[in-house]
């Protein structure tokens, strides 16, 4: 296998991967969306909500906050040696609210939501969770715990997470006149004229489209768009839970979990 970072911030990553196959490379995408765990609004107690959302949208909403992780300090509530349905310090951060619309309207932001562990913070402080006229309360407590996508997107540590085969675009040079059809409709811009010939400008943008063939006025095509079968370009965006290297450690670790269970159930029928 051959794995080469073509982009990485904080939040996003962008790998080109050779040598796999689609099962392997849609397992770890899988992963990625269902099983790596972040942490994430479960319980709210409202103890006083005179605005003009229900309890359970506003609830709803403080669920779908994205919220820093920490998994090396806080366990799965099902893995939790405290086997408590409340939770403990292990497997449960609490946050409160507390805002009242002394003067005119104002807008309550996660930012001020008060977390028991600084870590354990959203990840912006400026997703409105709802509006107070003047008069108006908002006090509550929550529960954050950790969780998995297979049960609920708002434990899903990526807003998106994708792969697509690697191009190989081939330009048949004593066919092609460069007339620029294909230049012109490519939707991505992956090709260029440059000293009457069509060149490639940027392939990892190229989405398979086939539009640049359909256009070719050649018969055949003086241009072909193929890809290759085991590379594949790997896209994850974090939501901000997690850094977007943890977020792959962790799907290859529970990858790597999941083929030692297959393994070991398959020894369990063979003896
Ligand atoms: S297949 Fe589509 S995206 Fe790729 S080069 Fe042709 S027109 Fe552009
Ligand atoms: S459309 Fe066909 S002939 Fe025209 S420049 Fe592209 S490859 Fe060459
Ligand atoms: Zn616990």
């Amino acid at each position: 296998m051959e794995i080469k970072v073509l982009e990485r911030d904080d939040r996003n990553m962008r790998m080109l991967i050779k040598g796999v196959d689609t099962p392997f490379i849609n397992a770890l995408r899988r992963n990625v969306l269902a099983e790596v765990p972040c942490m994430s609004i479960d319980d709210v107690v409202i103890i006083e909500n005179s605005s003009v959302l229900h309890d359970e949208i506003i609830a709803h909403r403080l669920g779908l906050i994205p919220l820093k992780t920490d998994l090396d300090s806080y366990n799965l509530p099902e893995e939790c040696t405290c086997k408590s349905e409340f939770g403990c310090n292990l497997c449960r951060v609490t946050l409160t609210l507390d805002r009242e619309a002394k003067e005119g309207t104002i807008t309550v932001y996660s930012g001020e939501l008060v977390s028991e562990n600084p870590n354990i913070v959203p990840v912006s402080d400026k997703i409105p969770i709802v509006k107070l006229v003047k008069g108006q309360k908002l006090r509550l407590e929550a529960y954050a715990r950790l969780g998995k996508g297979k049960n609920h997107a708002k434990w899903q540590p990526v807003s998106t997470c994708s792969y697509k085969y690697l191009p190989k675009i081939k330009i048949d040079g004593e066919n092609c006149d460069a007339c620029g059809n294909c230049v012109e409709i490519c939707p991505r811009k992956v090709l260029a004229k440059s000293e009457g010939k069509v060149e490639i400008r940027d392939l990892l943008a190229c989405t398979l489209c086939q539009d640049c063939v359909e256009a070719c006025p050649k018969q055949p095509p003086a241009i072909a768009v193929e890809w290759e079968k085991n590379a594949f370009i790997f896209s994850l965006e974090s939501t901000g839970a997690l850094p977007p290297e943890r977020i792959m450690m962790e799907a290859i670790k529970i990858l790597e979990k999941q083929l030692k269970e297959f393994a070991s159930q398959i020894e369990v029928l063979r003896t």
